[in-house]
């Protein structure tokens, strides 16, 4: 029970994102995995999640 396919849940991600189409009505990810990028990053809101995606654009 542990296959990563589409729609599955990310254990351990909580997101508030919710206009991103991968946000549950939970406030979590189903994405299939994610990406946190900027290498340059030194305080949290430095931090973005690559894999975001507003709905109904991609
Ligand atoms: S892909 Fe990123 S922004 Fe979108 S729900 Fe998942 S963690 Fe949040």
């Amino acid at each position: 029970m542990n296959d990563k396919k589409h729609g599955e849940i990310l254990p351990g991600v909580g997101c508030d994102v919710t206009a991103c189409k991968y946000n549950t009505v939970d406030c979590r990810c189903s994405a299939a995995r994610i990406s946190v990028q900027n290498e340059k990053a030194s305080t949290k809101g430095e931090t973005y999640c690559s894999t975001f995606c507003p709905r109904g654009t991609c």
